[in-house]
């Protein structure tokens, strides 16, 4: 005879989510829109646009996605 009646006790799976710290950031140039990913707090500036007009253009991280 098969027993079907399940009343086992819970394995501790409660807290198998890991937290919510997001690994990459998407930084995105201001000037040509350009979107990198890296790691959150680089300081990443677009080769494409510096010294256009003797500026350092930085990516700024956006928080989309
Ligand atoms: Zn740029």
């Amino acid at each position: 005879m098969a027993a079907l009646a399940a009343n086992l006790p819970a394995a501790g799976d409660a807290e198998s989510k890991p937290p919510r710290t997001p690994s990459k950031v998407a930084y995105q140039c201001e000037e040509c829109r350009v979107k990198v990913w890296g790691k959150p707090d680089l300081s990443l500036i677009c080769g494409d646009c510096h010294g256009i007009d003797g500026q350092i253009p930085h990516l700024a991280p956006v928080s989309s996605y």
